[in-house]
């Protein structure tokens, strides 16, 4: 996004997990006045680069929170997947930087807070994620206008269609090919679990202040339409285009306006056919468990979140099969007690909770 807009865009600061190379490589190419790598083991590797092109560099998931108060900061690109990025998200918030959210699990763990926290703050959350992007897209000119209903498309992951007794032996390798978007590890597997469905149901009630009763999943395939919303007049509109976050990306830091890029465009001749069918909510339990969660609300999608992960965690290190990450996460949720309005605290303990009960079950 930047290197197609580089008179409109620089990277102040770029943070990475343990991808030292790629991070080194980034920093060459776009010039930040900061980097920070999470791995402190990687430091000095890092710094042995980029120190001597005056580029600051610091290391540790302290720092990573840290740095989203730099003055010259103007806005954060929320991309740190799972619970790990709650910390850096609020802390930017509360250090007035607008939000570019593509961690979908800060708003699943603790909309309610995020939001708020947001609200007094002045900070506008922009969605990066696909379908909330369409959604806000599509909600653009709109803002007067009640939504009546919207609707979240699914791929339905490598496994539409599937029943449950084809998936007790499907292998990681299995899972993590999507066929139609190319993403990290985590929310690969979530997608073919539907359980990202479950927890962008849960994001969207909260960026777009929605009852649970106006959000729905319509399975599509071909992951051209991106979301629809349905005014109150019965009028449906659609955002689409071919599955790439670049567009995604570019609009939450653009927004209001669009801007002239190179990306690939959209040929109908490509895709004669866009179909729409109903999720399989008996062989992906993921998703009405995530509806179940959002209906109760408080702290139950923090569980149901904390548990995903390390249900996730233990398919990808072999230790449980693809149907068992649902059932890890089903007990978890009965196990966890219900809290109505948490304040951070109780986020935090919540979730360690969580985890220790999802372990505890392989
Ligand atoms: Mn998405």
């Amino acid at each position: 996004m930047i290197r197609e807009n580089p008179e409109v865009f620089c990277a102040e600061v770029l943070v990475a997990n343990s991808n030292a190379d790629l991070l080194i490589q980034q920093a060459l190419e776009f010039n930040p006045n900061a980097v920070v790598i999470a791995d402190e083991s990687k430091y000095q590797q890092v710094k042995s680069v980029l120190q001597p092109k005056d580029i600051k560099v610091f290391a540790g998931t302290k720092a990573i929170e840290q740095i989203v108060e730099m003055e010259t900061v103007d806005m954060v690109l929320a991309s740190i997947v799972g619970y790990a990025g709650l910390a850096s998200t609020i802390n930017a918030i509360k250090h007035k930087k607008q939000i570019a959210l593509a961690n979908k699990e800060t708003l699943v763990v603790a909309g309610e807070l995020v939001t708020r926290l947001a609200q007094e703050n002045g900070v506008n959350i922009y969605p990066v994620d696909s379908e909330h992007s369409a959604i806000f897209q599509c909600l653009a000119g709109e803002w007067e206008n009640k939504i009546e209903k919207i609707y979240l498309t699914a791929s339905g992951g490598p496994f539409r269609g599937k029943k449950r007794n084809d998936l007790l032996n499907i292998t990681k390798a299995q899972a993590l090919k999507h066929p139609n978007w190319s993403m990290g590890a985590k929310i690969t597997i979530d997608s073919a679990s539907l359980m990202n469905k479950g927890l962008e149901v849960i994001e969207a009630k909260w960026l777009f202040h929605l009852d649970p009763s106006q959000i729905d999943v319509i399975v599509h395939p071909q992951s051209i339409v991106h979301s629809i919303v349905q005014f109150e007049d019965g009028s449906m509109k659609a955002q689409m285009g071919l599955p790439d976050m670049k567009l995604p990306i570019q609009y939450a830091f653009s927004y209001p306006f669009r801007i002239k890029n190179n990306f690939t465009r959209f040929n109908f001749m490509d895709y004669p056919n866009l179909s729409f069918e109903k999720p399989d909510l008996d062989t992906f339990t993921n998703l009405k468990l995530a509806f179940t969660c959002m209906n109760k609300g408080g702290n139950m999608p923090c569980v149901l979140n904390a548990a995903n992960e390390v249900a996730v965690q233990a398919f990808l290190e072999d230790k449980i099969g693809f149907l068992q990450m649902s059932d890890v996460v089903g007990n978890t949720l009965e196990k966890v007690p219900f809290i109505k309005s948490p304040d951070y605290s109780q986020y935090m303990a919540c979730d360690k909770e969580a985890r220790e009960i999802a372990l505890s079950q392989f």
